[in-house]
């Protein structure tokens, strides 16, 4: 199993001032107190994403805590600012994680999100190496679904793997982290920052070209390969002869896949952008591929198709599918106890003005 170390976005140009402003805040007076912060149960490249339980109403949260200091040094304020202004998107979609509120104190940003327990798709595939064709079929579709509807919204994922995709207490997927999404990219636009991750970088991004939402593509035929033969396409142990298989490499597929899934995987795996499925009507071309034919996906999008898959979850305290890694971490004191302000108007804290975000709370979780 590849190990992806997690996205390696590049330097961003800080706005002149260190400053993004987004409006006004919507829910200046949410805080960490607010919390009781039970479990760590992942982490991201700034900070940890914590099962929290609120207070006032009992209802558990996944809450992703980042250090302002650290996405500072690093010049990454933009990308954070850019998940936000996804994740304000997402709840128009079944399968993106959604964004209740979010807030900062001067030292950390906090999103509170929809809490997400059935697994990362990373945990279940290392465990069962690989999957058959129609429980691949079923999360590809999903993804794809999920794809499909940020594309139309201009905004090109660049960071899809299998750790980003996440079950529900059900076993549909829910796609989170939206750290380097690109907003505002037309369908015949492109953009050039090098990110992503190392098993699923697309040609045209190792190359260091201009790309476009065709890169998103690329992924998902890395996830698919991922999914139905345990071991990303082109992949080695060292990062550079990774580097050299994608970009020259012929693609081989082993055998026993059925000759849709084979063509799906040529198609999606295209070196050239401008040949690669999805390239010309996006999304509709990977819905009519014949690999999908067994698809009705107006029910996939109404969540009308059984997953081949049940997490059997017992409820939001059950944490068999997180990585005890992260489980059995103390959760730092820090996070849950500091005596928390809103955004001070200086320093760390105004390169986040209007971050916080607030949202009625009318869709609560059921497991
Ligand atoms: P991220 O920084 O968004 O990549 O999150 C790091 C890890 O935290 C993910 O790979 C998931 O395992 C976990 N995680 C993120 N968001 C959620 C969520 N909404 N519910 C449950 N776990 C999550």
């Amino acid at each position: 199993m590849a190990s992806s170390p997690g996205g390696i976005p590049s330097p961003q140009p800080s706005r002149a001032n260190g400053n993004i402003n987004l409006g006004p805040s919507a829910n200046p007076n949410a805080c960490p107190t607010d919390f009781d912060f039970l479990k760590v149960i992942g982490k991201g490249n700034y900070g940890k994403v914590l099962l929290a339980k609120r207070k006032s109403d009992g209802t558990f949260y996944a809450v992703k805590v980042l250090q302002k200091k650290s996405i500072l040094k690093n010049k990454e304020q933009s990308h954070i600012m850019a998940e936000r202004n996804v994740l304000l998107k997402n709840v128009q979609h079944p399968f993106l994680v959604g964004l209740r509120y979010s807030f900062q104190t001067p030292e950390k940003l906090y999103f509170v999100l929809d809490y997400v327990n059935g697994g990362e798709l990373f945990f279940h595939l290392q465990r069962e190496h690989r999957f058959l064709e129609p429980r691949a079929r079923f999360y590809a579709a999903e993804v794809a679904s999920a794809i499909g509807y940020l594309h139309s919204l201009n905004i090109i994922y660049r960071d899809l793997k299998p750790e980003n995709i996440l079950l529900d207490c059900q076993g549909h997927v829910v796609l989170t982290d939206f750290g380097l999404c690109k907003e505002g990219v037309e369908p015949e636009e492109t953009t050039s920052t090098f990110c992503g991750t190392p098993e699923y970088l697309a040609p045209e991004v190792l190359r260091k070209e201009p790309y476009d939402r065709a890169v998103d593509w690329w992924c998902l035929g890395a996830v698919v390969y991922e999914m139905l033969h345990g071991l990303p396409p082109f992949y080695s142990r060292d990062v550079a002869q990774m580097y050299e298989n994608i970009l020259h490499q012929p693609l081989q597929i082993p055998g026993g896949r059925t000759v849709a899934a084979c063509d799906l995987l040529k198609g999606l795996l295209h070196k050239d952008q401008r040949q690669r499925l999805g390239s010309k009507a996006d999304f509709l071309e990977i819905k009519n591929h014949i690999f999908f034919s067994p698809i009705n996906w107006d029910d996939l999008y109404h969540k009308r198709l059984t997953p081949p898959f049940n997490p059997n979850v017992a409820g939001p305290a059950d944490l068999k599918h997180f990585d005890p890694e992260f489980t059995q971490e103390a959760v730092s004191r820090s996070i849950g106890c500091t005596p928390d302000t809103v955004a001070s108007s200086s320093g760390a804290s105004s390169a986040f003005l209007g971050f916080s975000y607030a949202q009625e709370d009318n869709d609560i979780l059921d497991c």
